[in-house]
């Protein structure tokens, strides 16, 4: 028993709480190990002293007398306070309390009270909520530094979107002359001059896949990339990218391995897009390997539902802290010049577009690409593995009703017309059209075959239409005056000029123009810039196509 009793003090004594036993007289009776700390005092020095003379010390409401007073009268049992010790720093405290002994009437009451120190607690929870704050104000800037870049991030696109339709209209001019030139005064001007020409008719083109590039990244952004799809088989696609690039590589001794499996099903997809991933797969690989290296790349069938592309070089690599970013749009890491022979600038400077392209179209199809390489190293073709899987059934989310299919269709139909037909009276050809430039090509293109008739507002057209009943008309959809759509419903509204063929001018091929050309009653559209072949095609197919409804009619 008395063994049990020493056990029990020794526990109270180093227990880690501070344990103060008062009178109902107020004054201390007994204080542990820990009291003595917390007060910073001899415990001598607090026996029959009140807690006032003890340590000053407070709640943000209640005094000491008062705490007491209300643990007395049994109102209080826990509280907070604050306890100043002569000479020490201020201690944050829990304080319990429960009774010891007394009587009835609450005459020689004992009680104890139990000081917990929490000021470290408190201290912790106070940086906390510092932390918290400082996050909560982070978070809010982080939220509207994240609207702002969205915003300019639409600029961006918006802004690349709106000058590249208006690129296309000088590269019109660029790309026509040079064509015309080319095709019909290599012997009337000097060589020199002439190879110049070819060069700046090389530049056109180069400019005009860069501009196509950046309307792709500008719809794959604005979520506006339409599809035609349609069942593919992918081997055969592959091969003809294959075959489209064999000048590039087959000069540099690089050779490709293909691996494609036997049963390879159908895949249910846009062809040109198609071509579009393959051709900038496989001209990266060849654009980052070395002369004499091998490419190898492996199509199969993953399961029933999903197929599998591998495209893999033996090239310069790509560090792994790059991987991610390549897929960005202008993203280019700039490594290049790391490479065997001067033959890697065959294609001429990346625009970086080509990867977020691919990665584009392959997330509209429902798949996904990445790439596996151990790094660039120095003098060491470490090699990358772009890895593409996409689903065996697309559920390609575009409303493909069928005018708008039908529509595209139209628009990429450009199957040659075979022009020998040409009869020897020479039809009239009616241009409406306000760029002064678009008109002198077409001129000279044309003049050996049609009779050319101009006017730069769509209320002349209107009246040369009537009058020279033309065989064909070709006008902007932007007209000074009354645009080329409503000209055109007049004109298909009226006896005279319903059945003459009516194409567009157009810097674009957005659904909404394309839709409002026809919808006005327009029988094509013809994408700014045009070669003059492409325009005299047309032509031509317009014509047949008369010609043809007059025979069935
Ligand atoms: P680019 O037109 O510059 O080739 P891409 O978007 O196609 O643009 O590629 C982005 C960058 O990724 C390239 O500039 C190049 O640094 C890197 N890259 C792409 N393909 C390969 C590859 N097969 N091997 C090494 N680096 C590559």
């Amino acid at each position: 028993m008395h063994h049990d009793v020493l056990l029990l003090s020794r526990i109270i004594e180093y227990i880690p709480v501070g344990i103060v036993v008062i009178k109902s007289d107020s004054t201390v009776y007994y204080a542990n190990l820990l009291a003595e700390q917390l007060f910073n005092c001899a415990r001598n020095q607090l026996y029959g002293k009140t807690l006032e003379h003890c340590v000053s010390g407070f709640n943000i409401h209640l005094s000491w007398g008062d705490i007491l007073d209300r643990i007395f009268k049994g109102e209080l049992n826990e509280v907070s306070v604050i306890l100043e010790p002569v000479d020490r720093d201020v201690l944050i405290c829990k304080l319990g309390v429960f009774y010891v002994g007394g009587d009835e009437n609450q005459q020689n009451t004992t009680i104890a009270l139990m000081f917990r120190d929490i000021t470290q607690e408190e201290h912790i929870a106070e940086q906390i909520e510092k932390k918290n704050l400082e996050m909560a104000k982070m978070n809010s800037e982080l939220i509207r530094s994240n609207a702002e870049l969205k915003k300019v991030s639409e600029m961006k696109s918006n802004f690349l979107s709106i000058a590249s339709h208006e690129l296309k209209t000088p590269l019109t001019s660029i790309k026509g002359y040079s064509d015309i030139i080319i095709d019909n005064m290599k012997d009337k001007i000097d060589s020199g001059v002439y190879r110049m020409i070819e060069s700046i008719n090389r530049a056109a083109d180069r400019l005009h896949k860069v501009v196509n590039s950046i309307l792709d990244v500008t719809r794959i952004e604005q979520k506006r990339l339409r599809l035609k799809p349609e069942m593919l088989d992918l081997k055969s696609v592959a091969m003809d990218c294959l075959d489209e690039l064999s000048q590039f590589y087959i000069k540099r001794g690089i050779k490709f391995r293909c691996d494609f499996n036997d049963n390879m099903p159908l895949f249910y997809g846009d062809k040109m897009r198609m071509q579009q991933m393959f051709t900038n797969l496989f001209s990266n690989a060849i654009k980052y390997s070395p002369d004499n290296s091998f490419i190898d790349v492996v199509l199969f069938p993953e399961n029933e539902d999903r197929i599998h592309l591998v495209v893999k070089d033996y090239g310069i690599g790509i560090d792994k802290s790059e991987q991610k970013n390549i897929f960005d749009a202008f993203y280019e890491i700039g490594s290049a010049y790391r490479h065997s022979t001067d033959y890697t600038k065959f294609m001429g400077g990346g625009s970086g577009l080509g990867l977020s392209i691919v990665k584009g179209v392959i997330e509209r199809h429902g798949g996904r690409i990445w790439v596996e390489s151990d790094g660039a190293k120095e003098n060491e073709f470490t090699g990358s593995e772009f890895h593409v899987v996409l689903p065996v059934q697309s559920e390609i989310s575009w409303d493909d009703d069928e005018t708008k299919a039908l529509i595209i269709e139209r628009v990429e139909d450009n199957e040659i017309m075979d022009t020998n037909e040409q009869t020897d009276l020479k039809p009239t050809i009616l241009f409406i059209d306000s760029d002064k430039e678009a008109i002198e090509i077409a001129r000279m293109v044309l003049e050996i075959a049609f009779d050319i008739i101009v006017a730069e507002t769509g209320e002349t057209g209107l009246t040369l239409a009537f009058e020279h009943k033309p065989s064909v008309i070709l006008m902007d959809s932007y007209l000074p005056g009354l645009d080329g759509y409503r000209i055109c419903r007049i004109l298909r509204s009226q006896e005279e000029t319903r059945d003459v063929p009516i194409a567009f001018f157009s810097a674009g091929t957005q659904n909404d123009a394309i839709q409002k050309c026809f919808a006005s009653g327009a029988d094509d559209f013809i994408v700014k810039p045009f070669s003059g072949r492409e325009l005299v095609d047309k032509i031509w197919r317009l014509l047949m196509k008369k010609k043809e409804e007059e025979t069935f009619k």
